[in-house]
């Protein structure tokens, strides 16, 4: 059978296909949006928004079960429909533990993605737009599995257009093979939300905790799905890690937090410092520190109100090379903070070869702090070590006043945690800087 390519068109609110329609053919958007939802618990769970160059209804081309989800154009939109006899035969002809090892993937895709919607329809609205840690394992369970079924639409799409074949002759060339198989991964859809403008950072509030006032913030980025849910970074840092995209979203990070630095100062005149998070894959890249320098430089802030946050892994991977390039940061005239202390591996004895200003003591520590002496303990010699070794100390994650007053006896300098104030967008903090000393007795 020869491939038929018939676009065809949606009105907005049209049903392209309905949960428990018989799965005969996929779609490649071609123009205009399609949301997939299903309905779970009696509430309608919105599983994705697609546009322009994104497939759906795959599954359905490889084990052709009925729908189990809906799709519905929400703005007018046109797609292309590849029936299943078209990509099903190419496949029938492939070699048999090719088939086998696509049908075993896709179970394992279909499974992962009902559990997914079992752990969503066990949450609140809220909860359901800070997603919980089950859920973000699921995700990157998905993930892998995503991938290697890309691996398996590279075998497929190698042999379809391999000499002789007649595939590349339809009208299904191979341009848009090329497309089927990129667009199955996150990565591609979390390139593009970089090109929608869909991150966004929001800031948390640092606290000098002998005064109770602002004096600084930590930028903590944010992915807001084009279906309203806004998604913490535990969901989609590693994807970006892995695919490089960090490189570029970390450029966008630091500009950003940067701009808003110099904002609040110009328009302001709040000179707050400004803690970055950097991610040890970041350094890949061998122009990070020059250009980081530059978006400084660009942005108009003061090199020493910008603090770039680096996580004990960085460090432990290869601590000569870490040590190095924190050298060359440092020279930059930014400082330079560990976060998240005492949740890796390293070792106080080489802390003191690392350059770093300020030392962020993890929430597990705090949190366990007052119910354990041991922890108490350990908190308390942290920040003493931190101070002989010239490094002031946050305490991170702090929740309560019994927490405040503790690290304020330690003579623990800053705090940053939901007592004080969670991360807000920049208008929130901008309403919230007015008035930098936060008056916990409201
Ligand atoms: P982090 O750098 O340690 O950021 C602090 C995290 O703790 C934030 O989570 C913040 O919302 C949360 N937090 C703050 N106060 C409290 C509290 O009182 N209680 C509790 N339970 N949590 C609190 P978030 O925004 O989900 O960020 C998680 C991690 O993702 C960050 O940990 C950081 O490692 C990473 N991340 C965030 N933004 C960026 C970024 O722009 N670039 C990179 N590379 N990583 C980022
Ligand atoms: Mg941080
Ligand atoms: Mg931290």
């Amino acid at each position: 059978m020869e491939f038929i390519e018939f676009p065809t068109s949606f009105d907005a609110e049209d049903y392209i296909f309905r949960e428990g329609d018989a799965g005969d053919c996929a779609y490649i958007v071609d123009s205009g949006m399609v949301e997939v939802s299903t309905i779970k618990g009696g509430r309608k769970l919105i599983i994705a928004t697609l546009t322009k160059g994104e497939i759906l209804g795959e599954m359905a081309i490889i084990d052709r079960l009925p729908r189990n989800a809906s799709a519905r154009a929400i703005l007018p939109t046109k797609v292309t429909v590849i029936p299943h006899d078209y990509l099903g035969q190419k496949i029938d002809k492939s070699d048999p533990t090719v088939r086998l090892f696509l049908r075993h993937v896709m179970a394992r895709y279909r499974d992962l993605t009902d559990r997914l919607c079992e752990v969503f329809e066990g949450l609140s609205p809220d909860q359901q737009a800070v997603q919980t840690d089950e859920f973000a394992s699921t995700t990157m369970e998905l993930k892998s599995v995503m991938s290697q079924y890309e691996k398996m639409q590279q075998r497929i799409d190698s042999a379809v257009t391999k000499p002789g074949s007649t595939a590349g002759t339809s009208l299904f060339g191979e341009a848009t093979l090329m497309d089927t198989k990129i667009l199955v991964t996150e990565d591609t859809r979390l390139k593009s939300a970089l090109v929608k403008k869909e991150f966004l950072l929001h800031y948390q509030p640092i606290v000098e905790l002998a005064s109770n006032r602002i004096v600084g913030c930590e930028s903590l980025v944010r992915w807001k799905h084009p279906s309203g849910k806004l998604f913490p970074p535990s969901g989609f840092i590693a994807q970006t890690e892995d695919s490089g995209l960090i490189i570029e979203l970390g450029y966008w990070i630091a500009e950003e937090a940067c701009r808003f630095q110099n904002r609040l100062f110009s328009e302001f005149q709040q000179d707050l410092f400004f803690a970055i998070n950097l991610s040890g894959r970041q350094f890949d890249d061998e122009s990070l520190i020059p250009n980081l320098a530059s978006i400084m430089d660009r942005t108009g802030v003061r090199r020493e109100q910008i603090k770039f946050e680096i996580t004990e892994s960085l460090l432990m991977d290869n601590p000569e090379l870490a040590s190095q390039w924190l050298h060359h940061l440092k020279a930059t005239g930014a400082k330079l903070a560990i976060d998240d202390f005492g949740t890796g591996y390293s070792s106080f004895s080489y802390l003191h070869s690392f350059p770093f200003d300020t030392l962020k003591i993890d929430r597990v520590f705090v949190s366990a702090m007052l119910s354990s002496a041991k922890t108490k303990q350990i908190v308390k010699s942290l920040v003493n070590l931190s101070h002989n070794l010239g490094m002031d100390v946050v305490a991170e994650g702090i929740e309560s006043d019994g927490e405040a007053q503790l690290m304020r006896q330690y003579n623990t300098k800053y705090a940053q945690g939901f007592y004080f104030s969670e991360p807000l967008t920049e208008s929130e903090f901008i309403k919230l800087i007015r008035h930098p000393i936060i008056d916990l007795a409201e």
